[in-house]
């Protein structure tokens, strides 16, 4: 196929596709300016999960970020919509607007209490992981000793399951995450890991939890930050090798897209060195400063695709139908 082919082929299938960010990037307790959610919109993007709380940060940090950024949806409501449910998806695919939920990184977030989760959920967040980077009450984290799930994680799990909150295993230790594949009835993603294989980072994932999180019938989302994808790296051409690492090894409908962009990347980068706990010099955290794949480039993203040969309907599950039957098949 020419190159011409290949890239009227990509606007076809990027038209008719339902493009799904699962996660964004932007730092949620900086006064993060919602209005940049346009960034997306315009990129053609229909649904994104946006950060609004991590370990670094306290719980009630994070209840304050809800309650601010659901009130600006709620004023909002031309451009954007706060969904409850895929149908809401839809409905705002068709009405133009970008649909918004939420995720949150790392279980400091419940305040040791189980009872939050259904809290959280009516407040919006649809996915949750285990551990940011470091240990905490739930389990472990990727940057910090290799443990399991503790038995307040597997109850967390019991009632995600039950209430439609999807089960997140990015940031989290090996051990924990293969755990949390076991015990979870329903399908568990890693919402923004890119291949161990491909670039061997404690943040990236090892072929075995791509496959194990495979057998749950999840999704593993390519993340677009520089650090991860390869030595300070955000060409599409290195995007597309890690979604082809995956496809490879389980199947393209267990692939998709979790760009992690940040607007305001200069403050992420901030937030780096005031917690080098988090985010270790030994991980090569701030050796250079981080850059993340827009989404105006996942276009470009969708015509390597082509140009590799995926089939039509492997990438319009990777650009979004795929983590959209992992809403369907767990959100309540
Ligand atoms: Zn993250």
């Amino acid at each position: 196929m020419s190159k011409a082919e290949s890239r009227k082929r990509a606007a076809q299938l990027y038209k008719k596709a339902l493009v799904w960010d699962d996660h964004s990037g932007f730092d949620p307790h900086g006064g993060a300016d919602l209005k940049n959610l346009e960034i997306w919109r315009r990129a053609g993007v229909h649904y994104l999960s946006v950060n609004v709380g991590y370990d670094v940060v306290d719980w009630q940090a994070t209840v304050k970020t809800l309650a601010r950024f659901r009130a600006w949806l709620q004023t909002h409501p031309k451009k954007y919509a706060l969904v409850r449910t895929t149908a809401d998806i839809r409905r705002a695919r068709k009405d133009g607007k970008l649909a918004i939920a939420f995720d949150l990184e790392g279980m400091n977030s419940l305040n040791g209490d189980v009872n939050m989760v259904s809290l959280y959920y009516d407040l919006g967040v649809r996915q949750m992981l285990f551990a940011y980077n470091l240990n905490n009450l739930a389990g472990g984290g990727c940057h910090d000793g290799n443990v399991g799930l503790t038995p307040f994680g597997r109850d967390v799990i019991k009632e995600m399951n039950r209430v439609g909150m999807v089960v997140d295993c990015s940031h989290t230790a090996y051990r924990t995450t293969m755990e949390a594949m076991q015990v979870s009835d329903a399908p568990v993603i890693f919402s923004h890991s890119c291949a161990k294989a491909l670039r061997d980072h404690g943040r990236n994932i090892a072929d075995e939890q791509i496959k194990a999180c495979a057998k749950t019938g999840g999704v593993v989302g390519i993340t677009g930050v520089s650090l991860f994808l390869g030595e300070n790296d955000t060409t599409s051409e290195t995007f597309v090798n890690h979604i082809a690492h995956a496809a490879d090894l389980v199947g393209a409908e267990h692939v998709g897209i979790s760009l992690d962009y940040a607007f305001d990347a200069e403050n992420v980068d901030g937030l780096l060195d005031a917690h080098k706990a988090y985010w270790p010099d030994n991980e090569d955290y701030g050796r250079w400063p981080t850059s993340y794949v827009p989404p105006k480039q996942l276009m470009e993203i969708t015509e390597i695709m082509v140009q590799r040969g995926f089939r039509d309907r492997e990438i319009l599950g990777v650009l979004g139908g795929n983590f959209m039957r992992v809403a369907n098949e767990v959100w309540k």
